[in-house]
């Protein structure tokens, strides 16, 4: 008999189920936070509010999500800000539009070359599965549910993350490679958000391909909220 998937609950658990900034994930502004190696990390982003990552050591891949505040089921997504921007490579002044189409929110700054991932599921239990795994392995799907569950959130889906700084190129025929990021030390992306948003992000724990360098050692992120 086959178990209904519940798509808010992990596979696992890690300390991002503990690790919640505030009780409803609503940040001290201008209190930079750390984003544990391995974990995720749920705020609270008003509109108008800038809320600005940092790829601390300019080798670690961030998964990032967005939900409308008021209705998780708005949420940020990959395949209609395709649409939107007739590209899959969003640059600043960009506006980031949700499902329903509602831009959620504006990048403002990016430091880096610009080279961040719009095409890639987030990692999950069955992807370290299928590389080999045969124990629970630390992954960006389970870090947004209990980023989520950690502020009392539930989600209705793992949407298709923007994989900041995660360096996938895209060859004429199509192929993808999955190569370590551009980025440096101290690089980071900063989002206006333009309705009130919850924003998640995973230090992406992927230690089996070269996504988070070529060392393969997952590292933390930090960021701040700013008025
Ligand atoms: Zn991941």
């Amino acid at each position: 008999m086959s178990v209904a998937h519940n798509p808010a609950h992990p596979d696992g658990e890690n300390a991002s189920l503990h690790s919640a900034i505030s009780a409803n994930g609503v940040p001290v502004i201008g209190e930079q936070y750390q984003v544990a190696p391995r974990c995720g990390v749920a705020v609270s982003v008003k509109a108008g509010q800038q809320l600005t990552v940092i790829n601390t050591h300019g080798t670690q891949v961030c998964d990032f999500w967005a939900f409308a505040s008021d209705d998780t089921n708005e949420y940020l997504s990959m395949h209609h800000l395709h649409t939107a921007l007739n590209s899959v490579f969003p640059k600043v002044g960009d506006r980031l539009v949700s499902n329903l189409r509602r831009t959620m929110m504006t990048i403002v700054e990016d430091t880096s070359p610009g080279v961040h991932d719009t095409v890639i599921a987030s990692c999950d239990h069955q992807r370290y599965v299928d590389l080999g795994c045969r124990e629970y392995h630390d992954n960006c799907a389970d870090n947004l549910r209990m980023a989520m569950m950690a502020i009392g959130e539930r989600i209705p889906v793992v949407p298709a993350p923007f994989n900041l700084w995660m360096n996938i190129p895209i060859a004429s025929d199509g192929s993808i490679q999955w190569l370590a990021p551009v980025s440096s030390a101290g690089d980071c992306m900063t989002f206006r958000a333009e309705i009130d948003s919850i924003a998640v992000m995973s230090a992406c724990p992927q230690d089996m391909t070269p996504v988070n360098g070529d060392d393969c050692v997952p590292v933390e992120l930090h960021f701040f909220v700013q008025n």
